[in-house]
């Protein structure tokens, strides 16, 4: 499903030099797997999934998803096979402030769902009412507590059927009665659907049901959240 080789992400430092931020030697994440991705703040948990999602392109290295190469992909074909295949809830919900809960799941299907717009329709009313959110449809956002805004971000990421479900540390402003209302939908959802779902999380406890728990510093060599030191020539890792 998702196979990172190489990858380097470097992003631009305030002193002019360069920082590293992820190194990744080998990392895959099968198909239908849930797994949390732990790690602290500043280890890189949100780049890795910008990468895996070709929100952001590595400086180096080979992302694959679904057997496409993300790093070498058009803009546009990026945008199509993201807006099909991959459905991203974000840690503040990201919900379109002047869209009913139903326009922004819509908002969503309008890119990337192959169903005709009546069944679009239905489809996301099904979903939002799965999410509890039956008679929440005609609210905006600032009409919704926290949590029934974030599960109108889960039903939006869900609306194109993805193969793969990107959640970066969507509890982490919910209480956690509600946190736990939005682990079940989420887990739930990609069961369901036998999407894989990859989790950010600083919760072990949310962490702890997902399938399987990586750690950053598994996955990258540069998993730490101490400041890094300014860039110097290193012997290549491998
Ligand atoms: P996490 O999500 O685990 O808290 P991030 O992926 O947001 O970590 O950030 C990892 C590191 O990358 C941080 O040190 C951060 O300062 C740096 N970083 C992230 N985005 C950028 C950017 N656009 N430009 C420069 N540095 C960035
Ligand atoms: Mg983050």
């Amino acid at each position: 499903m998702l196979r990172l080789e190489d990858v380097v992400k470097r992003y631009p430092a305030p002193d002019g030099g360069e920082l590293t931020v992820l190194e990744v030697p080998r990392w895959e994440l099968g198909r239908s797997e849930r797994v949390a991705l732990v790690g602290p703040s500043g280890s890189g948990k949100s780049t890795l999934l910008h990468l895996l999602c070709g929100i952001v392109r590595p400086s180096s290295g080979s992302v694959q998803l679904l057997g496409e190469r993300l790093d070498r992909m058009k803009e546009s074909s990026l945008d199509r096979l993201r807006a099909s295949q991959v459905g991203y809830v974000h840690q503040s919900f990201q919900l379109l402030p002047g869209f009913t809960a139903l326009e922004n799941v819509l908002a969503a299907a309008a890119f990337g769902s192959p169903l005709s717009k009546r069944r679009q329709r239905e489809r996301a009313a099904e979903l939002l009412a799965d999410a509890g959110l039956a008679d929440r449809l005609d609210h905006l956002p600032r009409q919704l507590s926290q949590g029934q805004q974030q599960r109108v971000a889960i039903a939006r990421a869900l609306v194109n059927e993805p193969s793969l479900l990107l959640a970066d540390e969507p509890t982490a402003s919910l209480d956690p009665e509600t946190a736990d209302r939005v682990m079940e939908l989420l887990a739930g959802s990609a069961a369901a659907s036998g999407a894989a779902l990859l989790l950010c999380t600083h919760d072990m406890d949310l962490a702890a049901r997902m399938e399987r728990i990586v750690t950053m510093k598994e996955i990258s060599a540069r998993g730490s959240a101490a400041p890094m030191p300014p860039e110097r020539p290193r012997a290549a890792i491998g």
